[in-house]
């Protein structure tokens, strides 16, 4: 299953389910590297193909307001938080690394290179996921 389809699947059960607020992501990385996903070249890619649902959409809206509800800088929160580059392991801001979203790895730009492209365009981490960011 790809990523689009991961993330498609989980804003179906929430829509299906009555869009309980405690079925949204609360997780605040997994926050944060679905909005990157949302704004990556792969995203854009696929939504030139119409393979992103409104109700996808509006699971992640959903999400970042319930966030922003609980805590209004969770982002500028979680930008300045560190993290080493798993390649490199230099230590940069979240804000200064791209994530994968399975894996949620962290890598620095000068070691984003060693990856190969996906078909949507995005990097393919070496467990499957797509680095974005
Ligand atoms: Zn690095
Ligand atoms: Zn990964």
């Amino acid at each position: 299953m790809s990523v689009r389809q991961r993330y498609e699947k989980r804003a179906a059960s929430w829509h299906e389910a009555g869009r309980p607020a405690d079925l949204l992501e609360t997780d605040v990385l997994a926050l944060l590297i679905m909005e990157c996903w949302l704004y990556s070249d792969g995203a854009k890619y696929e939504c030139k193909q119409e393979e992103i649902s409104e109700t996808f959409l509006d699971f992640a809206v959903d999400s970042m307001n319930a966030e922003l509800a609980r805590d209004v800088y969770w982002k500028d929160r979680i930008m300045k938080e560190r993290d080493y580059c798993e390649i490199c392991t230099s230590r940069w801001m979240y804000d200064n690394l791209a994530l994968c979203t399975d894996c949620k790895a962290g890598f620095c730009i000068d070691c984003m290179g060693r990856f190969p492209y996906h078909v949507n365009g995005n990097r393919c981490c070496d467990c499957g996921g797509e680095i974005v960011g």
